[in-house]
């Protein structure tokens, strides 16, 4: 091994209490050891505060670490600081003198790493501190917010070409969770990034389960993900804030505890919100995407979209919340066409309409389509899905009932279009569905369309389920949909599967999740997560984790992840060098702890 090399694992079992890196990490943190600048993608939960703050510990000078959110910049300090890492951020939420102290601090060099905001970042004085103190590099994290492409953009991160200005020959790296192609190279131009090394990691999620479910009585099936996931963390993702009030408002009512969080409440009442989160006082928080970048959480179970998201890039990132500890997490989205319909309404006043409907037409086909769910995300984002099946999704999971005979409810459905259409400008969805069940309206009286083979001829199945065939059909290219009066009609595809020369995969609507095969599973699922674990030991020592954390007022997660309690709770140390062996125990964490948590063990039997 290399000096370097030695030096690095040396420093990742020290602080961190770590063996091995995860993937990608350490060619990151290699690459970030040399003089070049770098972009990296690595999804939620793939380590990437690790790939930085490990070379900023090696290296001369102090890092500098721009991120987006000054509210949760202490935690990530508090949490550095934890591994005996000396960092501070510098933000407004300091006083004055506060503010001079850890200026005095940084003009010492005794700071390896610094947080701030990018607006901070670009204040004049910040500027000539930064100039007269050595750095080691800076770190754009959460660097998407810098395109117009991505999602969360913010204005302020677009001015931040200005670090390579005023600080020349300081390498910079940019880091984001979710970017495709064309969000990566608009960060590299942006930030003027020179002959950047890019590291790209796979985006799936392997230990999210994903599943998509129409909506229909939202509450019950909410209620049906909390009956699952009884003293387990989740989000619940709400599109309108008078959806957060009404739904955190229902389920208090029904008895389960809940935060609310929306842009729509005071500062002070978010904040406490978030803080609650983050400190394991409350597991469940009703929210809209207003609520979750930068949190931190490592043992988020579950999340719940209660309404469909406007695109793949912002599903990805409110879903990637869900167990960044790496143990199996589950996402559940209630989706409806009424989504559908509230964004378009929002594309069409945007200037960026056409790249809006892309994403949302993306989107909703993963919702409505029967196909591997991991395998259309890992897609989405340009890389290859190299397995038959992810077994965690419901179309893998066998959870859908597919149609038996979807060619021939394929053809059913097609030629009702071609025919209600005939010379005419052509119908939508609705229309279709009432001539196909045989159903006399206004409409089908006016245009004689009782009169038409197909009338009648689905006459026992639902508007939903043929409306939900419809959505497929549109989905896998056999149908399009007028964008402005969606009238359907025909594609070649479509002429095609009219002819028998390719069929549709059709799945049946599925309001609930599946219970009973999913039940049995999941107990099975818990038994064979815990294997050694001893439960009841875990618990107390989660207890005490809550404990420590309030009175340090920092998160949890800052004393100790879940998989050191759980790795605790299986090997049930009893002596110091014991501790030391326990998953993420660094130096610093084990003089501050193993005593406290060695005494609980051995009480506990
Ligand atoms: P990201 O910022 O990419 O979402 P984090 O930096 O929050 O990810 O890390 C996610 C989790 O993975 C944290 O709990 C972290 O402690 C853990 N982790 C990071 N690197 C390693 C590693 N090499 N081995 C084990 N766990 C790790």
């Amino acid at each position: 091994m290399s000096q370097n090399k030695e030096q690095i694992y040396a420093a990742l079992q020290r602080y961190w209490g770590y063996d091995s890196f995860l993937p990608l990490q350490e060619e990151t943190v290699l690459s970030m050891t040399g003089n070049r600048d770098s972009l990296t993608v690595l999804h939620t939960g793939g380590g990437k505060s690790l790939c930085f703050q490990l070379p900023a510990l090696l290296k001369d000078g102090m890092a500098v670490v721009v991120s987006p959110l000054i509210s949760l910049m202490k935690d990530q300090v508090d949490n550095i600081k934890g591994m005996g890492i000396s960092s501070c951020f510098l933000n407004s939420s300091l006083s004055f003198e506060q503010q001079r102290l850890v200026i005095e601090r940084i003009r010492k060099e005794k700071i390896k790493l610094l947080y701030l905001s990018p607006e901070g970042l670009q204040n004049e004085g910040t500027i000539n501190l930064l100039g007269s103190v050595r750095l080691s590099f800076f770190v754009i994290d959460e660097a998407h917010c810098i395109s117009h492409w991505g999602h969360d953009f913010r204005e302020s991160y677009r001015n931040l070409w200005m670090i390579k200005k005023n600080f020349e020959s300081v390498n910079v790296h940019a880091f984001t969770a979710t970017a495709t192609k064309e969000v990566q190279l608009d960060i590299v131009e942006q930030l003027k990034l020179v002959d950047p090394k890019v590291n790209v990691g796979g985006v799936d999620r392997h230990n999210l389960t994903y599943r998509a479910i129409p909506r229909k009585q939202v509450l019950k099936q909410i209620m049906d993900v909390l009956a699952r996931h009884t003293n387990e963390a989740g989000i619940i993702y709400c599109l309108r804030r008078r959806d957060v009030d009404s739904i955190s408002e229902k389920l208090k009512k029904l008895g389960i505890d809940n935060c609310r969080y929306h842009a729509g409440m005071s500062n002070e009442d978010r904040h406490t919100a978030q803080e609650k989160f983050a400190h394991e006082e409350t597991n469940i928080i009703v929210a809209t995407i207003a609520f979750g970048m930068g949190i931190d959480r490592s043992n988020i179970r579950f999340i719940v979209h209660a309404g469909m998201p406007k695109s793949i890039e912002h599903y990805q990132q409110e879903t990637g919340r869900a167990g960044r500890d790496s143990l199996p997490a589950f996402c559940y989205m209630f989706y409806g066409g009424g989504d559908y319909r509230l964004w378009s309404f929002f594309a069409e006043e945007s200037s960026d309409r056409e790249v809006m409907m892309a994403k949302l037409r993306a989107i909703y086909n993963f919702c409505s389509q029967p196909q591997c769910r991991h395998k259309v995300l890992v897609n989405y984002f340009g890389q290859d899905y190299g397995k038959a099946s992810c077994n965690a999704c419901d179309y893998c999971l066998n959870e859908l009932d597919m149609v038996d005979n979807a060619l021939i409810v394929g053809q059913k459905i097609l030629s009702c279009v071609y025919r209600v259409k005939g010379e005419n400008f052509g119908f939508g969805a609705g229309h279709v569905a009432d001539v196909l069940r045989g159903k006399m309206t206004e409409k089908t009286e006016r245009m004689r369309h009782q009169d038409l083979s197909v009338f009648g001829i689905m006459q026992n199945e639902s508007v939903v389920f043929i409306r939900h065939m419809i959505e497929q059909l549109i989905g896998q290219d056999f149908l399009s949909k007028d964008e402005k009066f969606s009238t359907l009609s025909l594609t070649d595809r479509g002429k095609q599967l009219l002819r028998g020369e390719v069929s549709p995969i059709l799945a049946k609507p599925m309001l609930a999740v599946k219970k009973k095969a999913s039940a049995k599973k999941s107990v099975k699922r818990k038994d064979k997560e815990w294997g050694e674990i001893d439960r009841g030991l875990f618990q107390t020592l989660r207890k005490k984790r809550t404990e420590l954390a309030s009175e340090k007022s920092v998160p949890a997660y800052v004393i100790f992840s879940d998989n050191t309690l759980r790795d605790i709770a299986a090997k049930k140390p009893a002596t110091k060098e014991d501790f030391a062996n326990i998953y993420g125990v660094g130096e610093n964490k084990l003089k501050s702890y193993a005593d406290i948590f060695i005494k609980i063990v051995k009480d506990y039997e």
